[in-house]
């Protein structure tokens, strides 16, 4: 493995931020980045310091949209830092670059420059309970030129930010979620299974809405319908009915979450059956209504699980039997207790950074 360090003593940029981290608002001393041309394909691959990157105003993901990220985080354990599941998000990232008709890049040697990074920036991994270092790969255009075609000039870097326990006290909170009937997320033969900068573009109307309306969340249905349900927010969603999870199958439009399918192992593992379907909003309102789904939680990486409380669709609200029940509480602990390292792994689901 390559060195990718530019400097050969590593200097203490920052004060590490002290008190609540927060999401996504401290940055660490280094990055990754690299270049892509159209004759020379992904090169200048190295460490640099993090700091404001020059680039055109007619670069073309200003303009266009040619913009994919991935999230992912890194755990201080007692068996030192560990990553959860990388190659899976830059495997991820390769389905997005694909959709979007850019470059593909190499899986393994991306996440050899990420633990040389993370090793790197190990005093930024944060140690307190549900406190983790947040991964953001990000992979757009820069070629200068407005004509609308594929760009032939693309960056890659990868930043890194502590952050902070979703849920200070450990104890799990309920949300409140607002079905949203108007606009739609993602359709049929679409990008709503890449992870594009523009879904989230697309999203912050409704999300605003819903906020306005007092719900923390928006649970969107397929976009051609407008009766099936898909995802919410930046998770995906799941159904508990006793012992049976059930969460929407992925279709195309659905973001293929790695939680999602890392919970659908581990549930199984704990002896829950799965179903992936196709699922109604009638259906599920019907169901929460009569008892028959007890739980609901959503899942991604940002916050693991979380707990849904209440649904709201047109004129009618649904109070979820149990607010975070005994499911959701087994998943979120035996799930969380592997990335910290205080459970085996025996899904080979975690990386250690040397
Ligand atoms: C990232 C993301 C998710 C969750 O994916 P994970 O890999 O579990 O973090 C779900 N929905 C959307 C729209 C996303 O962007």
């Amino acid at each position: 493995m390559t060195n990718l360090l530019e400097v050969q003593t590593r200097e203490v940029l920052q004060e590490k931020p002290s008190g609540v981290l927060g999401f996504g608002r401290y940055f660490t001393d280094y990055m990754y980045s690299a270049d892509y041309t159209e004759d020379k394909g992904w090169h200048n691959e190295k460490i640099v310091p993090y700091e404001p990157i020059s680039m055109s105003p007619a670069s073309q993901s200003i303009h266009y949209g040619q913009s994919v990220f991935e999230g992912l985080k890194a755990y201080k354990t007692s068996k030192g830092i560990q990553l959860f599941r990388p190659e899976e998000n830059f495997k991820r990232m390769n389905q997005s670059l694909s959709r979007l008709e850019m470059p593909n890049i190499d899986v393994e040697a991306s996440v050899d420059a990420l633990k040389q990074l993370v090793a790197l920036e190990a005093d930024w991994v944060p140690s307190e309970p549900g406190q983790a270092l947040y991964i953001r790969p990000v992979i757009f255009a820069n070629e200068p030129f407005l004509g609308v075609r594929p760009a032939n000039q693309y960056k890659f870097l990868i930043i890194l930010s502590p952050v902070g326990a979703y849920y200070g006290d450990g104890q799990l909170q309920p949300t409140k979620i607002y079905v949203e009937d108007e606009y739609v997320r993602a359709v049929r033969g679409g990008v709503g299974f890449a992870k594009v900068a523009g879904n989230y573009a697309a999203s912050l109307l409704a999300q605003s809405k819903a906020g306005k309306l007092g719900y923390d969340q928006v649970l969107w249905l397929d976009g051609v319908e407008q009766k099936y349900v898909e995802e919410v927010g930046s998770m995906n969603i799941f159904f508990v009915y006793g012992n049976k999870l059930v969460t929407p199958a992925l279709n195309g439009s659905i973001l293929p979450g790695i939680t999602r399918k890392s919970i659908l192992e581990l549930a199984q593992s704990l002896g829950y059956e799965v179903e992936e379907k196709r699922i109604s909003i009638e259906e599920v309102f019907g169901d929460v209504k009569a008892g028959r789904i007890t739980e609901i939680f959503g899942s991604g990486t940002a916050v693991v699980i979380s707990p849904v409380g209440e649904i709201k669709y047109k004129d009618q609200i649904a109070t979820v039997p149990e607010q975070v029940g005994s499911v959701t509480r087994e998943l979120y602990d035996t799930y969380t207790s592997i990335q910290n390292g205080t459970r085996d792994d025996v899904f080979g689901w975690i990386e250690k950074v040397e």
